[in-house]
C-alpha cells in the first residue's frame, strides 16, 4: 500500500487485513477496521464492528451465489454496495459505507 493511499484513508473505514477463516478474526476490532475473509482468489466475508458502537459485529456475505450479498467497490478507503441494513439485539442499524465514511439512514433502539 502506497503512502498516498494511506494518507487518503486516514481516519476512514478501510480493509486492514485479510484472513482465511472467520475463526481467525480477533474478538475485538478497532473502529473503522474491516477484515476480509476468504481464499487466495475469492472473497467470502467482510467482518467489522458496527459503526453504531453498540458492540455488535457485522458479517457481510461477499459470495454472489448467496443472498443477500455485498460488493466491495473499494478497499481503501472502504466503499460497500449496497447499504447495510441490520436488525440485531440492539435495534436497527441502516447505513451506507462510502469512501471510508458512514452515512446513517436509520438507527433505532430495541
Ligand atoms: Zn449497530
Amino acid at each position: 500500500m502506497g503512502i498516498l493511499t494511506r494518507l487518503r484513508a486516514w481516519g476512514r473505514w478501510k480493509i486492514t487485513s485479510r484472513l482465511r477463516s472467520v475463526a481467525d478474526v480477533p474478538e475485538r476490532l478497532p473502529q473503522r477496521h474491516a477484515i476480509l475473509v476468504g481464499g487466495i482468489d475469492f472473497d467470502k466475508w467482510l467482518v467489522f464492528e458496527c459503526p453504531c458502537r453498540r458492540g455488535h459485529r457485522v458479517v457481510l456475505n461477499l459470495d454472489l451465489g448467496r443472498w443477500p450479498s455485498w460488493r466491495i467497490a473499494s478497499a481503501i478507503p472502504l466503499t460497500i454496495q449496497p447499504s447495510v441494513d441490520e436488525e440485531s439485539s440492539v435495534g436497527r442499524c441502516h447505513y451506507f459505507v462510502r469512501k471510508g465514511r458512514v452515512r446513517w439512514i436509520e438507527r433505532t433502539n430495541k
